[in-house]
């Protein structure tokens, strides 16, 4: 039976990670088995309702079978799961759902809980949709109701389309989060001990922004979540956690997830792309970058369907400088989101493809002739001998190349900056998928 859980929590508390490993204990206690680690799936990053992250949870379970796995500890107890299963059980949505609805943050007026309970799979088409577009309730409850799944809608219920999309995952590519909890209001992360970590565990990314000096694996606002380490060989998380000197935590979870895939990007032409979308678009800049007020770095690209705006937002911090070099004329491919009614992309890395060499001109041309200074016949129009009407080109000028202070090659906002589903450009290196 998959069971899949979102928008249970507020900014003000918990996390749907949290209500997840609630609902482990309790389907423990009740009798079944989890079968695999649990899942924690990513989807669309645009979308206006999403609290933090825009991430479901998803939970299976029944009968076990295969090898046994340690999936995490809570009070000093270990958490186990199956390999593999079956899901050949007998259980009532509502059975669960009240043991674990008293997480929920049903007095935030934004929280709209949604849970659903399938013994199919549903479809992958479903998470695809989710993780790169927006999805209406109507649709979502079709598609539910096709499968014969049960579900819960708490006020909007909205929760429901993150939960339905989060079972739909197909897992083409995968990394794993380990993530501590405490009760605890006194929270402290030794930051030495995230960069040992990090420089010792290879497989694992985004623990630390050396640019910044900010610890990356802390979540900033309040959750029951002290801190999480993201990997990619899930054996070595453990080791990492344990190399972390921080404040007590009462219980540790292992999920799989689709972070660090860039599974939410589709490659479209400029005029293809759509509000809440997240692309790869390939093009030359065709205006030159220029820092607005607020400290964004704004330019624009062209292709053969039309124009678009760029923009490197304030928090991508030094990764506006490189932006800032970029001429008309270079050859780029952006990766990015848009997000409000401009359509605008929010770059979260960039490819640049051919940096063209630039010149600046010193001179006007000599006559080849006469020996004497040519002049100028207009814009663009080449150059003239006053005294012998010789003509030339534009290219007789007398030129200096200027050195460009970019370089071809693949750039990406800093760790602070760091969407949850981007691949880090280190994983991109390693081929990871
Ligand atoms: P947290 O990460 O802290 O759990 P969150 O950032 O996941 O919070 P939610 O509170 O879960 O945010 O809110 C996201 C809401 O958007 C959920 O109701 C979810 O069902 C819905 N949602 C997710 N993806 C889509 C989509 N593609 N189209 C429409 N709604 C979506």
């Amino acid at each position: 039976m998959f069971l899949g859980i979102d928008d249970t929590d507020s900014r003000t508390g918990m996390c749907t990670t949290y209500v997840g490993l609630r609902a482990i204990l309790k389907l423990i206690d009740m009798g079944y088995d989890i079968i695999g680690y649990p899942n924690l799936v990513r989807l669309n990053p645009n979308v206006p309702w999403k609290t933090r992250g825009n991430g479901s949870v998803v939970i299976r379970f029944g009968v076990g079978k295969g090898s046994k796995l340690k999936i995490g500890e809570y009070e000093g107890e270990s958490i186990f799961a199956y390999s593999h299963g079956s899901d050949d059980v007998k259980v009532k949505i509502e059975s669960i759902a009240k043991h674990i609805e008293r997480f929920f943050v049903l007095s935030d007026e934004n929280t709209n809980p949604g849970m659903v309970l399938t013994s199919k799979k549903l479809p992958e088409w479903l998470y695809w949709k989710g993780v790169r577009e927006i999805l209406d309730l109507t649709m979502v409850e079709e598609t539910l109701k096709k499968y014969n799944a049960k579900y819960i809608k708490y006020k909007l219920g909205r929760g429901i389309i993150g939960a339905s999309c989060g079972i739909a995952w197909g897992k083409k590519r995968k990394t794993y989060e380990l993530l501590t909890y405490t009760s605890s209001n006194y929270r402290f992360v030794d930051s030495d001990s995230v960069k040992e970590m990090d420089k010792a565990i290879k497989s694992t990314f985004d623990n630390y922004d050396y640019l910044n000096n900010y610890v990356a694996i802390m979540p900033n606002s309040a959750t029951p979540v002290l801190y999480g380490i993201r990997g990619t060989i899930v054996e070595e998380l453990v080791k990492a956690m344990s190399m972390i000197k921080s404040s007590e935590y009462n219980a540790y979870l292992i999920y799989e997830t689709n972070q660090g895939t860039d599974d939410h990007l589709v490659r479209k032409k400029i005029s293809e792309v759509k509000n809440y979308e997240s692309v790869i678009v390939r093009g030359t800049v065709f205006s030159n970058p220029r820092r607005i007020v607020g400290g964004h770095v704004i330019f624009k690209i062209r292709d053969d369907t039309g124009v678009i705006e760029c923009a490197a937002y304030e928090p991508t911090k030094q990764f506006r400088n490189v932006i800032e070099k970029l001429r008309i004329g270079d050859e780029v491919e952006v990766y990015g989101g848009i997000r409000g009614d401009r359509v605008t992309i929010n770059i979260e890395k960039i490819k640049i493809m051919k940096v063209p060499e630039m010149r600046e001109k010193l001179s006007n041309p000599v006559c080849p002739k006469c020996g004497r200074k040519m002049e100028s016949v207009g814009r663009g129009k080449g150059y003239r001998c006053r005294k012998c009407g010789t003509r030339a080109g534009e290219d007789a000028a007398i030129y200096r190349i200027v050195p460009r202070e970019i370089k071809t090659g693949f750039y990406e906002v800093p760790v602070i900056a760091r969407r949850h589903l981007a691949e880090p450009l280190k994983l991109i290196k390693e081929n990871i998928f």
